[in-house]
């Protein structure tokens, strides 16, 4: 069989997260929370399982969820979808992804790509045919050259990927960000998909500011987000997609023979947890905690960093300690002290030496505390 994605392997998170369980690393590489989600959410679900909620749910997700969306939109970013016709609900923020791509791109369509960026983007554009062009993010700032953005824009562009909060960089968009783009597209047949499963972990006081806020953005933009990263449930795999009533007629053709729909019981439970907004609004202090935790521990190596603004991730350079290739040290260090990070040259298509590792900061404190201890010793 001929490949269609020849340059795809194993991902580098099932490899990494594989050789910290092999060698008995902290493993602060794949992203996932190192503590259980809330036993209420459990219950909520044992009960709908109970009470026989088992059998599929409608195709574009159940209703009491999708308003409960539409509702946490509206409080937050003062955004009216309709929750019949503009909110669905997907098997992850991945699949979410893959729908929103596959609706937009044809054979030859190019699609602007900002790396570092995560991984599921490029393969889901090259299966559908579609060309990414890159604009390289470049650390410590990662900022956005929007003069390059518009330089790469061509009769062929038809997407833009954003993802803000970012992963892997913890990079947080702006106002002038989002104002720049919209000037960019405005008058164009450019369509956004927006990452956003980061949009409740923000720190220093940070808003996110939702693509869906910009009204030029709004009506071209498919919001994507997962409850996966908000209630510590990565291993529930479900997620959502807002977009205007045309986008999310054609992103739900495509979701009907991707999945059909998303897992029954763990909607009901969700849609009654998402009432309390109190659920989502303490996650910022949550994880701002544990990012300075991480932080002060590392201030004693050799490390250096900027503090992530965003995401429950953290990039570091190691320029003052080796000039080793990322990849090489983050599989030295899992073996020889035992802390597991992903390389960060893995998020570019373009070759660079930037000498950066991504540490996951959603772990027990004292985890993060052992593993700032360790990677000080170097
Ligand atoms: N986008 C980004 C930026 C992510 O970090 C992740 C999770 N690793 C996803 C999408 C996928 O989310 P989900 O697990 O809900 O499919
Ligand atoms: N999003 C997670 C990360 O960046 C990994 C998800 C996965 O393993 N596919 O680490």
């Amino acid at each position: 069989l001929q490949s269609k994605l020849p340059h795809v392997g194993t991902t580098i998170f099932t490899v990494m997260s594989k050789l910290a369980a092999e060698t008995g690393a902290i493993n602060l590489s794949q992203g996932f929370p190192g503590f259980d989600c809330s036993p209420e959410l459990v219950s909520l679900v044992e009960r709908y399982l109970r009470k026989g909620f088992n059998q599929y749910a409608p195709m574009t997700g159940v209703p009491a969820l999708r308003e409960a969306l539409a509702q946490k939109a509206f409080d937050q970013y003062r955004v009216a979808y309709d929750p019949d016709t503009e909110v669905t609900v997907t098997s992850g923020a991945t699949e979410a992804l893959f729908a929103a791509i596959t609706a937009v791109i044809r054979p030859g369509d190019e699609v602007i790509v900002f790396e570092p960026a995560y991984d599921s983007y490029v393969p889901a554009i090259e299966l559908n045919g579609g060309v990414p062009v890159y604009v390289t993010l470049t650390p410590p700032d990662y900022q956005i050259d929007w003069q390059e953005v518009s330089q790469k824009i061509t009769d062929k562009t038809r997407l833009i990927l954003v993802n803000t909060p970012h992963n892997p960089t913890g990079r947080v968009w702006t106002t002038d960000d989002l104002q720049q783009l919209a000037d960019l597209i405005q008058d164009r047949d450019i369509w956004i998909v927006s990452d956003e499963v980061y949009e409740h972990i923000l720190f220093d006081h940070r808003t996110h500011l939702s693509l869906m806020t910009h009204p030029v953005l709004q009506e071209r933009t498919f919001v994507v987000g997962s409850f996966g990263k908000t209630f510590h449930i990565t291993g529930w795999k479900i997620g959502y997609c807002l977009a205007p009533k045309e986008l999310s007629a054609e992103f739900r053709k495509i979701h009907q023979y991707l999945t059909f729909s998303t897992v029954t019981p763990i909607q009901y439970a969700l849609a009654d947890y998402l009432n309390d907004p109190d659920h989502y609004r303490q996650l910022p202090d949550f994880y701002q905690r544990k990012r300075d935790l991480f932080l002060a521990g590392l201030s004693q190596s050799r490390f250096s960093f900027k503090p992530a603004e965003g995401s429950f991730f953290q990039t570091v350079s190691y320029v003052n300690i080796t000039d080793e290739p990322d990849y090489d040290l983050a599989v030295r260090l899992t073996k020889e002290i035992g802390v597991a990070s992903i390389p960060v040259s893995v998020f570019y298509q373009q070759k660079n030496d930037y000498q950066m590792l991504r540490f996951c900061f959603a772990k027990e404190d004292a985890i993060l505390q052992e593993a700032a201890q360790r990677l000080s010793q170097l």
